[in-house]
């Protein structure tokens, strides 16, 4: 476990934070997938956890959410837009790609219980949610003004999924329900201009406003 930011900790899983999970004050933010939900526990074993909350439903963020929430008796907390996708086991997919097919045969998650549906505006510990959806239909991502922490969720990655190469990217557009939503989205995280930037899959960004910034002026260019 290592501190990102004041009271905000990081703990990855797999080589170059592949996948990552956040304790901010004492919410949990995200959980991994369904393998890592008992690991998940017992990294947190002497720590003070009062909530867990998503970033979005898919199986790398919600999937570890039912351990996490029966072993440590707390509740879920997850977006409003994407709470019936929680409760099914299943995210919502772009139809037609690969990626659904592939998605539609999927074992899903353990669909645990939404307790409370979040909203752009509401607060999470010292954090702010705010409404980013296109990689997944209520996507959102969590805002502290004070020192300018943003937990990005998977609106950007800050590596490949695949190869593990570490750098700003988009998510893959196969596992994006709504890409140029998305890019709306990117557009309003990179101009918040963080300082730090907390990723989904990849390691933390420490001049995040310089990177972002110049990765979104960049998409135009982009197909
Ligand atoms: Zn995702």
């Amino acid at each position: 476990m290592r501190e990102v930011a004041s009271g905000v900790w990081q703990i990855s899983f797999g080589p170059r934070d592949a996948v990552n999970v956040y304790l901010v004050g004492d919410v949990l933010i995200d959980a991994g997938t369904s393998s890592m939900g008992r690991r998940l526990v017992r990294r947190l074993a002497g720590r003070r956890v009062t909530a867990h909350a998503i970033t979005h439903a898919h199986p790398d963020h919600v999937g570890g959410s039912s351990a996490v929430c029966e072993d440590l008796g707390i509740e879920l907390w997850a977006p409003a837009g994407d709470a019936p996708d929680v409760e099914r086991g299943r995210p919502t997919v772009a139809p037609g790609t690969w990626a659904s097919s592939l998605v539609a045969r999927a074992p899903g998650w353990k669909s645990p219980k939404v307790a409370r549906r979040l909203v752009e505006s509401d607060s999470v510990g010292a954090f702010q949610v705010l409404d980013t959806p296109g990689h997944s239909p209520g996507h959102v991502s969590f805002w502290r003004e004070s020192d300018r922490v943003l937990v990005v969720g998977d609106v950007f990655l800050n590596r490949t999924l695949f190869t593990g190469r570490v750098g700003v990217r988009e998510p893959p557009r196969v596992l994006t329900v709504d890409p140029e939503r998305n890019r709306n989205s990117m557009k309003r995280l990179a101009e918040l201009d963080p300082a730090v930037a907390l990723f989904g899959h990849g390691p933390p960004m420490f001049d995040a406003d310089r990177h972002l910034g110049t990765f979104v002026d960049g998409l135009e260019r982009l197909p």
